[in-house]
C-alpha cells in the first residue's frame, strides 16, 4: 500500500504544527506510524489522497452518525450557507435546536450552546462552582472531559497513549481542587466526600468512552445520584459522547437518571463544531445575562452548526435507528468475541448501541486499571493489520469504535473477516506475548 502523497504531506505538516497535527491522537505516534491524509469521507469509509479507501471506526470520534457526506444533510448545510456564515445575533434555528435538546434530555430546563464540548465542560463546571460557592471538583481516572484545566487531571485516551499523567501548564493551585475517584467504586467516592466538604461538582461520563468504553455497574450511577443528591454537590453527566448516541435521550435515559447539569458535544453538530450544557432551570439562570456566572461566545449558536445539527437530530428522532445500531453492534461482536476463542486470543469487548471497544486483556475491563492494564503492543499489531485491511480503528487502545446509520452488512461482514485474518496472525506469536 503506497501513501506517498500522506507522507509527502506529514512531512510538510510537521514543519507547521507540532507534531504535523491540531489534536494529539491523530499523529499515530503511539502506534509507531505516520497518519494517512482525508482527501473525502463518503458513507462509511474515508479515501486519503493515495486514493486508498478505509472502513471508518473513527467516525470524528463519535461525531458522525449518519456517515460522512450524508446527502440530505449536504443538502440543508448547502441550503443554511446560502443564508450566511455567521450572524452574531439571534436566529430562528437556534430555538428549534434548544427545544430538540431539552425535549430529548428531560433534565434540561434551559439550554446553552457552545462551540466545542471542551467550552461546555468548563461552562457546566463554572456555573456548578458559582452556585454552590465552592472550588472542588470531583472527576474519575481516565474519563475525559476536553481539555479544561481544571479536569486535565489523570484524563484518559490522549493522556494515557502518550503517558503523560497530568499536563504541565495547569497550576498546582487549580489541580488541587481535583479529586479523582475510580469509575464503578462508589466508596472511593464516598471517601471523597468524607474528607471535604470543599465540593461543588461531580462530573462523569456517564459510559465512559476515553479509556475505551467502560460500561457502569449495575446500581452505580445511581448511587452517584444518591449521593450527589444527598451531599448537595452538583451532578454534571458529560454526554458529549453518550449524548444521541447510546439512546436518542442519551445515558441518562438508558440508566434513569436525573443529573442536575448535562454536557453535549459531538453528534449535535452533525459534524460542525458545536457542544451545549444546560440543566435544572434554578442552576442555568444563574447564567449571565440573568445570573452572575458569566459565559460568551462569539460564534455560539453558530447557524451552520445549528442547522446541522437539527437536520441530524430530526433524522434521529423520525427514524429512531438505535434498534438497528444495536443489533448491528451485536451481531459484529458476538462474531468477534467467537473469532478471539477460536484463535485462543484474550480479548474482552465492552459494547453498547454503537459503541464498543475491544481490549487485548485477560481479565474483564470495567475501571482505568484493567483498562491500562490491557496490551498497547498487541493493539499496536492489530490497528496497523486492519488499516492494511482498510479498516480505520483509533490509533490507540483507549478509543471507542463507533458505528454509523452507514455501517451495512457488508461493511460489518468486511470487518469480521479481517479480524479473522489478523487474530489468526496474533495467535501465531508467543503467548507470553499476548499477555503483555
Ligand atoms: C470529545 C469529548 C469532550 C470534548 O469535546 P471537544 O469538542 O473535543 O472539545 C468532552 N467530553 C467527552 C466525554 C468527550 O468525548
Amino acid at each position: 500500500m503506497t501513501k506517498e502523497r500522506s507522507r509527502e504531506l506529514f512531512e510538510q505538516a510537521t514543519s507547521l504544527l507540532p507534531g504535523g497535527v491540531n489534536s494529539p491522537v491523530r499523529a499515530f505516534r503511539s502506534v509507531h506510524g505516520a497518519p494517512f491524509y482525508v482527501k473525502k469521507g463518503k458513507g462509511a469509509y474515508l479515501f486519503d489522497v493515495d486514493d486508498h479507501a478505509y472502513l471508518d471506526y473513527v467516525s470524528s470520534w463519535g461525531a458522525i452518525i449518519l456517515g460522512h457526506a450524508d446527502d440530505d444533510l449536504t443538502a440543508e448545510i448547502k441550503s443554511a450557507l446560502e443564508d450566511g456564515t455567521s450572524f452574531g445575533a439571534c436566529h430562528p434555528f437556534e430555538i428549534d435546536l434548544a427545544r430538540m435538546l431539552t425535549e430529548a434530555v428531560p433534565s434540561m430546563d434551559l439550554v446553552r450552546l457552545v462551540s466545542s464540548g471542551t467550552e461546555a465542560t468548563m461552562s457546566a463546571i463554572r456555573l456548578a462552582r458559582g452556585a454552590r460557592g465552592k472550588d472542588g471538583v470531583i472527576k474519575f481516572r481516565g474519563c475525559y472531559h476536553g481539555h479544561v484545566d481544571s479536569l486535565l487531571v489523570k484524563a484518559g485516551s490522549g493522556l494515557e497513549t502518550y503517558g503523560i499523567p497530568d499536563s504541565a501548564g495547569v497550576p498546582a493551585d487549580l489541580a488541587k481542587h481535583t479529586y479523582v475517584a475510580e469509575f464503578n467504586d462508589i466508596d472511593s467516592v464516598a471517601a471523597i466526600m468524607k474528607r471535604t466538604r470543599d465540593i461543588a461538582c461531580l462530573i462523569i461520563e456517564p459510559v465512559m468512552g476515553n479509556m475505551g468504553v467502560i460500561l457502569p455497574r449495575k446500581g452505580f450511577l445511581q448511587d452517584i445520584q444518591d449521593l450527589c443528591r444527598k451531599e448537595e454537590v452538583v451532578l454534571i453527566f458529560d454526554e458529549v459522547i453518550t449524548g444521541f448516541r447510546v439512546a436518542y435521550g442519551g445515558a441518562q435515559q438508558l440508566y434513569g437518571i436525573e443529573p442536575d447539569l448535562t454536557c453535549l458535544g459531538k453528534i449535535i453538530g452533525g459534524g460542525f463544531p458545536i457542544g451545549a450544557f444546560g440543566g435544572r432551570k434554578d442552576l442555568m439562570e444563574r447564567i449571565a445575562p440573568l445570573g452572575d456566572v458569566y459565559q460568551a461566545g462569539t460564534l455560539s449558536g453558530n447557524p451552520i452548526a445549528v442547522r446541522a445539527g437539527l437536520h441530524t437530530l430530526k433524522r434521529l428522532k423520525n427514524e429512531s435507528p438505535y434498534g438497528v445500531l444495536a443489533q448491528n453492534l451485536a451481531w459484529l461482536t458476538d462474531r468477534i468475541r467467537e473469532i478471539a476463542r477460536q484463535h485462543g486470543v484474550s480479548y474482552h469487548v465492552n459494547a453498547l448501541s454503537s459503541l464498543f471497544t475491544g481490549f487485548f486483556s485477560d481479565t474483564e475491563v470495567n475501571n482505568y486499571e484493567t483498562a491500562a492494564a490491557s496490551s498497547r503492543v498487541l493493539y499496536e499489531t492489530f490497528f496497523r493489520m486492519m488499516l492494511d485491511e482498510g479498516i480505520f480503528f483509533a490509533p490507540s487502545p483507549f478509543e471507542a469504535a463507533f458505528l454509523t446509520l452507514s455501517h451495512g452488512k457488508g461493511e460489518l461482514e468486511k470487518t469480521v473477516e479481517a479480524y479473522d485474518r489478523c487474530f489468526g496472525h496474533l495467535k501465531e506469536r508467543s503467548a507470553a506475548e499476548i499477555r503483555m
